[in-house]
């Protein structure tokens, strides 16, 4: 069964709060549905960064691997053919951007939070995602240009890739304080199976 109260992490990096999107981004989730229940704006350090992306022990090979298969696909050599080598290039990029001014953190809450966040998101290069997305219609970066400037791609939004990465990510961002449980008046609309409050 579907967990209704289901979190996921979302973090409008420094670009997009450069580029006056807070509104625009948040009234995405804001208006399919999903609850907002902790939020603040940070200056993150480079540990807390770094920390971020390899809470999955799995990241660095998982990125390495799929940097290498990239270039790989466009025809061209990667600058190592060891993935955990290529990855703390990523990380440096990623540490450099993440850090490079104010952010906004979230917790979205609602039925299937992780995967409704990822679809409004889009894949992880701009360049490719799809239009109608945040990434695909509010930015325009390549792996090819940020590759070649040697820096991470700008891509707006992170997003938690699964329940598990959620978790930690929450864990990692928010102490359980700043987190609030509240009803909103739409929880009825979406779940409420009886809809027996709503006629006089
Ligand atoms: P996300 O969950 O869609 O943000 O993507 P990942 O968790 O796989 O990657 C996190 C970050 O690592 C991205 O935002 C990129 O900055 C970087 N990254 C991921 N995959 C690649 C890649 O294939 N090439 C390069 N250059 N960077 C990547
Ligand atoms: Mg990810």
């Amino acid at each position: 069964m579907a967990n209704k109260k289901e979190r996921t992490l979302v973090v409008l990096k420094p670009d997009a709060v450069q580029r006056n999107l807070i509104g625009e981004i948040i009234q995405r989730f804001e208006r399919i549905g999903l609850k907002l229940v902790a939020m603040k704006m940070v200056v993150a350090s480079e540990n807390h960064i770094e920390k971020h992306y390899t809470l999955d022990p799995e990241w660095r090979r998982k990125v390495g691997e799929k940097t290498i298969k990239g270039y790989k696909e466009k025809g061209q050599s990667p600058p190592s053919e060891d993935p955990i080598k290529i990855s703390k290039q990523v990380l440096e990029g990623l540490v450099k951007f993440m850090t490079s001014g104010p952010m906004i953190v979230m917790i979205w809450e609602g039925a299937h939070a992780v995967k409704i966040v990822r679809k409004l998101v889009g894949g992880t290069e701009p360049l490719s995602s799809d239009v109608g997305t945040i990434r695909g219609d509010y930015v325009l970066d390549s792996y090819e240009m940020s590759d070649t400037d040697g820096r991470a791609i700008r891509n707006l939004v992170h997003a938690s890739g699964s329940a598990e990465e959620a978790e930690i990510e929450v864990n990692h961002w928010f102490s359980p304080d700043e987190i609030i449980s509240y009803r909103l008046v739409q929880d009825e609309i979406l779940y409420d199976v009886n809809l027996d409050g709503i006629l006089e």
